[in-house]
């Protein structure tokens, strides 16, 4: 799950959970060191649900909380007897998936978590210096990021292409390589783009592009219908035609320790990059050989 689902997912919770007591919670014994920590949360009210990029926070009235960070895929179920259940789609988990946590609430039916993510049990006042969140740059649904202070970010961090820039959460949290790909082909920026070469402008559209596809990730893991692609158009599609060009659909690092990156070799034509030595390029580096015979002194 990337920031824009985990929101989605926390919105949807609160709407349900907040301010309702969790009667039971039920965890393998086997699975969870912080057991007892988490039974600890049981006869207590939910304050709040919310999200941090793709971390899941749940702050319980006895000033805990915990936070969750997937790992791989989550699936959560929520089955629940509350009249505003009937705007959310139910979440079912995949057939055979080990449930990790299951909370019962007083009269609101249940919620199971399946799946493997970080499970942070913290106090609620430490939440934001533990050091796995305390470097988090702001949410990409913060409305308060403007583009100026986000292009200053990119360019301070230094790194080495815009692909990384994208996925590193000290920058901006929530985006996952699947929002990254996307938002490079609907930029038309190729993956391993220098950031110091892209222009103000560039890094504007950059931004409001990942936000567009952020918003629209977001209305459909609400279960609202959003216009703007419903599918991924690069996203783990390696060799299936562009939508735009015709194309096969490549896959490649986005350098030495970037993640798989999927993108269409012309729509998202590669950056020109500095010729050694002054070198030509190929295509015009064959043309002297027909010079060259015809420079040949007659014998
Ligand atoms: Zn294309």
């Amino acid at each position: 799950m990337e920031g824009p689902q985990v929101k989605a997912l926390a919105d949807r919770l609160a709407e349900l959970v907040v301010n309702r007591r969790v009667d039971r919670i039920d965890v393998p014994a086997d699975r969870w060191q912080a057991n007892v920590l988490l039974k600890h949360c049981t006869g207590k009210n939910i304050n709040a649900i919310h999200s941090l990029g793709q971390w899941l926070i749940w702050d319980f009235s006895h000033g805990i909380s915990w936070a969750c960070f997937p790992l791989r895929t989550w699936q959560w179920s929520l089955e629940s007897t509350n009249r505003h259940s009937e705007n959310c789609k139910p979440l079912i988990p995949r057939a055979g998936r080990r449930p990790l946590l299951k909370l019962t609430f007083s009269n609101e039916g249940t919620f199971t978590l399946s799946g493997r993510p970080i499970f942070l049990v913290l106090m609620t006042e430490a939440v934001a210096r533990h050091p796995s969140l305390r470097e988090l740059g702001p949410d990409i649904f913060d409305s308060a990021l403007t583009i100026s202070e986000w292009a200053a970010r990119v360019r301070a961090a230094k790194a080495r292409n815009i692909s990384q820039a994208l996925l590193n959460p000290s920058i901006t949290c929530g985006i996952g390589n699947e929002l990254k790909c996307e938002t490079l082909f609907t930029a038309h920026l190729h993956p391993s783009t220098p950031v110091a070469s892209l222009s103000a402008a560039e890094l504007e559209h950059c931004l409001q592009t990942v936000r567009e596809l952020a918003s629209a990730g977001y209305h459909r893991a609400m279960g609202q219908p959003f216009p703007l692609h419903d599918h991924p158009r690069v996203y783990d599609r390696a060799g299936e035609p562009c939508d735009n060009c015709g194309a096969p659909i490549e896959v490649d690092r986005s350098g030495r320790d970037g993640r798989w990156s999927w993108f269409c070799p012309i729509c998202q034509a590669p950056p020109e990059e500095p010729t050694l030595f002054e070198k030509l390029p190929f295509s015009q580096r064959d043309l002297p050989r027909e010079v060259a015979s015809r420079d040949v002194p007659p014998s």
